[in-house]
């Protein structure tokens, strides 16, 4: 692993000329910019060993490929034990940083890709399997961080890719030639992307036959010609501007989405993976969605771990602590964050091998876990702002606290419990703030509705997948109907 340190990895992705917009101006420096740095700060703990009980057995593992150590997030799962660990990895980092740490799409994408990439050989006669395989010893190796990218921008909901009025709403390759193939489009909503060294394409839907354009698969490093990050804002993003951390409420840790296009991108054939067999497409997209609807049992549970950190906090400060409908608020808010966690491990724990040797997640169990954290974490965050009060939104900045002529008021007037510095209190509702309704909302609450695929992708998976005229063998048996 040539990247072993979080300041090796911040200092690799300063080596990375990008063009990257913000706030519609081109801005040069991508990792150190106050709207950004936090976002890099959370990928960047991937990269810390950390003081957990086990934190090494989580975030390393051994590569089958090399029998090298290598990050989790590199890795292709190998067994259950490997699903279990990767969630329980995904809990601690949510933990640490209460918000998204962005790594784990790569991951996700390279285990989906490199089981279909094996059925695609077997199939088709192609020879993807290897060519991920080279890639993935060069991402293990230098410990790269790699966004996985699905979700294309769509245009026309009901319209298919080639229906559409621009060709280019879905990712395409636009001109193949002896040594590569040329892609445009863009991915949407990619959480990370300018956080990472290479950006991994799987296509976003299963294709047709006549949408073989549009079944690509390809790994190109994120400064390569022709790729343009346009960042998108977050609630109370500009607050990071104004230099006044308290009012960010998690001034070192943020989650960071961009629009990645692609205009005319040229894909050397050794970084392909897919490329016309749209009979491939949908299982690609059907199994990076299983892996990331199980990453979440993992990732958004640290986050409330946080949050339920937060409300004792926050109920202690303001005196209400013994209150029985706060303690049973608290106890709901456990159940409901652990009820996520059984769903993340116990799609793991039914894990199993796919003809390639890499293990696959239980889908079933999988679009539970993520169609739960569709919901799970709203009422998480709705009791979490019912137990802090309304002055979570109705705070002042940190500058009039900053200022001589009214804070002896704020001192005095926004004191709660006896002995509890006014400063404490406000810094853990700014946090509150922060995680409901402002930057980290995005992550937490908006990210576990869409991201993985929207609810009604994890209802039809459920409906799919459940086997329903079994059920319905197994009640007439019980009540004797022929
Ligand atoms: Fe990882 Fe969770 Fe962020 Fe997805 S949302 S990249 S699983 S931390
Ligand atoms: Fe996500």
């Amino acid at each position: 692993m040539k990247i072993k340190t979080p300041e090796a990895y911040l200092e690799s992705l300063r080596g990375l000329p990008r063009t990257v917009y913000l706030l519609g101006e081109r801005i040069e420096d991508t990792v150190d910019h106050p709207m950004v740095r936090p976002s890099a700060n959370a990928v960047a703990e991937t990269f810390d060993p950390g003081e957990e009980p086990g934190a090494e057995e989580l975030l390393f593992a051994t590569s089958h490929l090399t029998g090298e150590r290598i990050s989790r997030f590199t890795h292709i799962h190998q067994g259950t034990d490997d699903l279990v660990n990767k969630v329980l990895m995904q809990r601690m980092l949510g933990r640490r940083t209460s918000t998204c740490f962005q790594r784990c799409v790569g991951m996700d994408g390279f285990n989906a890709l490199y089981s279909v990439t094996y059925e695609c050989d077997q199939k088709h006669g192609t020879e993807y399997h290897e060519r991920l395989a080279d890639y993935l010893r060069y991402v293990q190796d230098e410990n790269l961080v790699v966004e996985g990218a699905m979700t294309d921008v769509k245009g026309d909901r009901a319209l298919r890719p080639g229906e559409q009025l621009d060709p280019d709403l879905f990712v395409r390759v636009v001109d193949r030639t002896p040594d590569g193939i040329l892609v445009r489009g863009a991915k949407a909503h990619q959480t990370g992307a300018l956080n990472s060294h290479e950006i991994l394409v799987m296509p976003t839907t299963a294709m047709r036959e006549d949408e073989a354009e549009y079944a690509v698969s390809f790994a190109v490093p994120a400064d390569e010609k022709g790729i343009t990050f346009i960042l998108g804002r977050q609630p109370s993003d500009t607050r990071k501007l104004e230099d006044s951390p308290l009012d960010v409420g998690n001034p070192t840790y943020g989650s960071q989405e961009a629009l990645v296009v692609f205009d005319d991108v040229f894909v050397p054939n050794e970084r392909v993976f897919m490329c016309g067999e749209h009979q491939e497409s949908g299982k690609v997209v059907e199994r990076f969605a299983a892996f990331h609807r199980q990453s979440y049992g993992g990732c958004k549970v640290g986050v409330g771990d946080v949050l339920i950190g937060a409300a004792q906090l926050i109920a202690d400060y303001q005196g209400v602590a013994r209150a029985s409908h706060v303690r049973d608020k608290i106890t709901e808010m456990i159940h409901l964050n652990e009820t996520l966690f059984c769903c993340g491990i116990a799609c793991s724990a039914r894990g199993a091998a796919t003809p390639s040797g890499a293990y696959m997640v239980d889908t079933l169990l999988a679009n539970v876990c993520k169609l739960n954290v569709t919901r799970f974490p709203f009422e998480i965050a709705r009791l979490l702002q019912d137990i802090a009060g309304g002055i979570v939104v109705t705070m002042p900045s940190e500058k009039d606290f900053e200022n001589a002529e009214i804070a002896p008021y704020l001192e005095k007037y926004l004191k709660s419990a006896g002995g509890v510095p006014t400063m404490d209190r406000i810094k853990i509702l700014k946090f509150i703030e922060n995680m409901t309704v402002g930057c980290g909302a995005a992550a937490y609450l908006t990210e576990s509705i869409h991201g993985a695929g929207s609810p009604q992708a994890q209802r039809i998976m459920i409906s799919r997948l459940a086997d329903i005229p079994e059920k319905v063998e197994l009640a007439k048996r019980i009540a004797r109907i022929e």
